[in-house]
């Protein structure tokens, strides 16, 4: 018996996810799930463990590279409306994993709440932010958490406190397998000096990024908290460097774009000649930022 039976309205095989990551790279998901609830999310996962297929979420595919062979699990993807609710009461926003950073950062800073616009220009979902503690020079996501629900490996739906959460450099200990939604503690200020803020955020990472291309943000987590690993590239002359159709971007040294017809291969082997580059350069082992599927 094919192990979703029963699912087939909302599980399909062997999908494409290059169009659904930011790389636009990359093979099939064996399996692809949108679910529409969290009912059918925790079915869907009770069935896959059943038949011990692993399982991973997508966000918006900012941070993530497929190989070109694909993935052999279901990929799950949480569908709106159901996972994208938003309230507001006060200074405190409620939101569902699945809505992207960007409608959250546009929808407080109408409603005159100020923290998370330091966060504009940053792609993907919150579900993905959290996970990663998504942010800048000038804060990340997890300094305005109040608190998180999350799904935990038995299925079980637990409400974190911000006492049990711990946001390091682009990283959480948020590790259940689903991040449900968040809430968020901001300030009240003026709708119009949050979104000059964001405004003025905007310009400087559109300088500063690569956004017109294919890429996945930072490629290397820097190796200390004073080393760039962008500038360790840069400096080692890596800056523009091919292999096949991926380039090291020449606007930041820590971004990779992938040229049309590129391969997720072509990446993973840039990678690993910054790596080497680097290591022999500078002795930094540059480790990755980015998830590899
Ligand atoms: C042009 C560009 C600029 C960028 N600039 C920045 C920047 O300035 N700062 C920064 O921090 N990042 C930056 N990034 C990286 C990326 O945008 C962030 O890491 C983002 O938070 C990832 O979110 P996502 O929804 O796309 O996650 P995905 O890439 O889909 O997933 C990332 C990880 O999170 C997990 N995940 C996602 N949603 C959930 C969920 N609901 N439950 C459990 N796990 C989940 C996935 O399984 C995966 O392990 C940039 C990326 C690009 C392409």
């Amino acid at each position: 018996m094919p192990p979703f039976d029963g699912f087939q309205d909302f599980v399909r095989v062997d999908v494409p996810l290059a169009p659904q990551v930011w790389f636009r790279v990359g093979g099939p998901a064996r399996f692809f799930a949108r679910p529409r609830s969290l009912d059918e999310l925790l079915a869907l996962l009770d069935r896959a463990r059943q038949e011990s297929l692993a399982f991973k979420i997508l966000g918006g595919g900012s941070n993530v590279l497929v190989r070109d062979e694909g993935v052999d699990a279901l990929v799950i993807q949480l569908e709106s409306p159901f996972f994208s609710d938003v309230s507001i009461d006060d200074n405190v926003i409620k939101v569902g994993t699945a809505v992207p950073l960007t409608a959250l950062i546009s929808q407080t800073a109408r409603a005159g709440l100020a923290g998370l616009e330091i966060l504009t220009g940053i792609p993907g979902t919150v579900g993905g932010a959290l996970r990663g503690n998504a942010g800048s020079r000038q804060g990340s996501i997890g300094q305005y958490v109040r608190r998180a629900t999350v799904l935990d490996a038995s299925n079980e739906v637990h409400v974190r406190e911000r006492d049990d959460i711990t946001f390091a450099d682009r990283s959480s200990n948020l590790d259940e397998p689903v991040l449900l939604s968040a809430e968020f503690e901001l300030t009240h200020e003026d709708p119009e000096s949050v979104v000059r803020r964001m405004r003025r955020i905007w310009i400087i990472k559109k300088e500063n990024q690569p956004y017109g291309h294919q890429s996945s943000g930072c490629i290397f987590k820097n190796p200390a908290p004073d080393v760039s690993a962008g500038a360790l590239v840069d400096q080692a002359g890596l800056k523009g460097t091919r292999c096949g159709g991926a380039e090291v971007s020449d606007r930041h040294g820590n971004f990779i774009v992938a040229h049309p017809g590129a391969k997720a291969a072509d990446v993973l082997r840039l990678i690993d000649q910054i790596q080497q580059r680097v290591w022999q350069q500078f002795g930094y082992e540059l480790e990755l930022q980015i998830q590899v599927w």
